[in-house]
């Protein structure tokens, strides 16, 4: 089927960033609107999605450390069906297929692209801070008629959608999709930081700052790539018996340095992930590490937090500080491995899964999430 109509649809929508008081349940940041969505232009698809997962970086748009332009439809973290194609000569997807989402779109043609360094699209990356699509343009459109931004080429947290299909990667349909949906963002990142951007090896040790999403997947890379010990830094209790029972010392950050000096003979990790996205955190991830060491950070603090390290370390210390976007993933490479390492029993990311709502609950889930009480609250719309 191609689609030749207009869709209508729900969506959430944020009309301003940064400017509504907690708690969000009261202040509704997030408004469910019904929107049209153009049909998908050929290269594009129609997808019904059926579950997408509520990550730090949507709150981050909703506070204002992630400015975005404005009003936008928010989510990137997804799964759903094909539901109609751009064009009926379009091969690699056909309706009925499942996907998952990925948040950046790579275009394929630029110079990182084509120095396989997806996750570095220039030309994605400039969509993405548009709040486009990667062919230009919104489907999006309010009642009068007006753009309706996308978030990460994805805008998730609605009935429908149409993406780039480079923003798509078909997985198997019978993946569960409360499941499938983590693979979008937080598996990427988090396991995508320890197998690709710090390439851990068997053996080596690993610390894991901030046991949300990404963290406790980085967590679950670790143990998938037999690093050991590891050793998992959060200042909340029911995060850290979840990292304990996956083979992790677990601390608060008041006890961790001593857990450090305790476990690491060389006065560090071979491996530090930082996910938290404060730079505070990320000055004690470097200190953490041992000489030698290798720093990954994929948190996104606020553009105004500068990092304050002893300059001279770097090289004194041979420290190497990694900045990871997307985990240095290539999803259409790296989704359907961790999909098959999550089958074969090595990465347990229904652990990550906290509970399922409906959209309707979108912004009451923003409170859980800013409080630390979830790690990733799927929605089903
Ligand atoms: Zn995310
Ligand atoms: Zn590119």
């Amino acid at each position: 089927m191609v689609a030749g109509q207009m869709t209508t649809i729900t969506a959430a929508v944020l009309a301003r960033s940064g400017d509504q008081p907690r708690p969000y349940a009261e202040s509704r940041p997030l408004t469910l609107a019904t929107l049209t969505l153009d049909p998908p232009r050929p290269g594009e698809l129609l997808i019904r999605i059926d579950a997408a997962g509520l990550c730090h970086s949507d709150l981050s748009v909703v506070n204002g450390d992630r400015p975005r332009p404005m009003p936008m439809a928010i989510g990137h973290e997804a799964t759903g069906i094909v539901a109609a194609l751009g064009s009926a000569d379009d091969t690699g997807f056909a309706v009925g297929d499942r996907v998952v989402l990925a948040f950046l779109p790579s275009c394929g043609e630029c110079v990182r692209c084509r120095s396989g360094e997806a996750y570095m699209c220039a030309v994605g990356a400039a969509a993405n801070g548009e709040g486009r699509l990667l062919q230009g343009g919104c489907r999006l459109h309010d009642a009068d008629g007006g753009d309706v931004r996308h978030h990460l080429g994805v805008s998730a947290f609605a009935t429908h959608a149409v993406v780039d299909r480079r923003s798509a990667v078909k997985v198997d349909r019978d993946l569960p999709p409360e499941i499938a949906a983590l693979f979008g963002c937080a598996v990427l990142t988090g396991v995508g930081a320890v197998m690709n951007s710090a390439a851990v090896r068997p053996g080596e040790s690993v610390i894991v700052y901030g046991l949300g999403g990404v963290g406790l997947s980085a967590l679950l890379g670790a143990r998938a790539s037999g690093a050991a010990p590891i050793l998992a830094i959060d200042p909340f209790a029911d995060k850290r018996a979840i990292a304990q029972d996956l083979g992790a010392v677990a601390v608060g950050p008041e006890d961790a340095a001593e857990a450090i000096a305790r476990l690491f003979s060389e006065g560090g990790a071979d491996v530090v992930v930082e996910t938290v996205g404060k730079a505070a955190v990320l000055r004690d991830a470097y200190r953490a590490a041992r000489r030698g060491g290798r720093i990954v950070t994929v948190g996104l603090p606020n553009p105004a937090e500068p990092l304050d390290i002893p300059a001279v370390s770097l090289v004194a210390e041979g420290k190497t500080l990694i900045g990871s976007y997307m985990g240095s993933s290539i999803p259409a490479r790296d989704i359907p491995r961790y999909i098959a390492l999550w089958k074969a029993g090595r990465l347990p990311v229904e652990r990550l899964l906290s509970s399922v709502h409906p959209l309707a609950d979108i912004n009451s889930l923003l409170d859980a999430l800013a409080d630390g009480r979830a790690i990733r609250q799927i929605v089903t719309p």
